[in-house]
């Protein structure tokens, strides 16, 4: 059986390794990335590089988008030059990005218009998932459409969840961005309050996450804190404009979210202090300035 023509938009923190897995897997790819630079390491590894999303839509029969905001991935699939230009009739946007669910539906609208569809997609693991190709992936949309496209996400994650139709994945990687960045105030809070008593913080983490304490946040991120290791897996400026999705969509829907309003408020005190570039464990900098640390 041909293998399916795989594209790629996006290639980041997360969609570099995402597309070096297809690529790897044997996956047909063609990418573009709006800095060329960082497509050229894939070019020498087989991939077609191409300069722009419309390319990538026509080569493609599965286009992923990876980018980072609401309205760039408006931008590359609807956009001048985008994928929608170029799209052939029965092919499929499937964009792994974390943003609205709404824009998701009125995309799909305008690709269902030419014979197309699209799927929301979106992940959680961080770099790290990316990496090791063990992404937990929540889609949204048509579900014959989510089966075409399971052996691709396959390569990538290893925990691929059908949501609902489209936007679910976006609604369900919502209530993920609401687990993550409350779970891991708590986790800055007790690194804080040891630091304040006198404990060695990594001594605290190895006790306590061998029990009931134990979470991602705290086993990936707690260790960096501890060694003042602010490098983003994930940024805060990536952070809040995921809780910003979140507080939006409970306030059209109203819902009451009060702790992640709190971490929201505390996410931006970090960025005040020009640190949204900074990985999310950051948010410990926060706690310590009211810490007097
Ligand atoms: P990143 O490293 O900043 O990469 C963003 C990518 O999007 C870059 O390739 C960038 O191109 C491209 N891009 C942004 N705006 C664009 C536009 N208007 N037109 C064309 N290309 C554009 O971010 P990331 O960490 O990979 O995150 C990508 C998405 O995954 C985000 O929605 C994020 O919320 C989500 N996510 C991230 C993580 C994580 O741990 N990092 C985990 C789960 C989900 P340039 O190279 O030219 O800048």
């Amino acid at each position: 059986m041909e293998k399916i023509r795989v594209g790629f938009v996006g290639l980041g923190i997360m969609g570099r390794p995402m597309a070096g897995h297809l690529l790897r897997a044997g996956f047909p790819l063609t990418v573009f990335n709006r800095t060329r630079a960082k497509a050229e390491e894939l070019g020498r590894e087989g991939a077609v590089v191409v300069d722009s999303p419309q390319e990538v839509g026509t080569a493609s029969d599965v286009t992923i988008t990876m980018v980072s905001d609401t309205p760039d991935v408006e931008q590359v699939v609807a956009g001048p030059q985008g994928i929608l230009e170029g799209i052939k009739p029965g092919s499929l946007v499937v964009d792994m990005s974390t943003v609205s669910p709404e824009l998701e539906r009125r995309l799909q609208q305008k690709l269902r218009e030419k014979g197309c569809d699209l799927l929301d997609a979106p992940v959680s693991g961080g770099d790290v998932g990316a990496r090791h190709a063990t992404l937990a992936i929540m889609v949204g949309g048509d579900r014959a459409a989510f089966e075409r496209v399971l052996p691709i996400l396959e390569v990538m994650g290893n925990t691929i969840t059908y949501c609902g139709p489209v936007g679910s994945g976006q609604l369900t990687k919502l209530c993920n961005q609401i687990l993550v960045s409350v779970n891991l105030l708590a986790v800055c809070e007790a690194l804080v309050f040891a630091r304040k008593n006198g404990l060695d913080p990594l001594t605290m983490i190895d006790a306590v996450s061998g029990g009931a304490a134990s979470s991602w946040q705290l086993v990936n991120l707690g260790p960096k804190v501890a060694k003042r290791d602010f490098q983003p897996g994930f940024m805060v400026d990536l952070m809040q404009k995921d809780l910003r999705l979140v507080l939006e969509t409970a306030t059209a829907n109203p819902t009451p979210l009060p702790a992640t309003a709190l971490v929201q408020q505390l996410f931006k005190s970090v960025q005040i202090q020009g640190l949204g570039r900074e990985g999310t464990q950051a948010l410990a900098k926060a706690l310590e300035a009211l810490a007097g640390i």
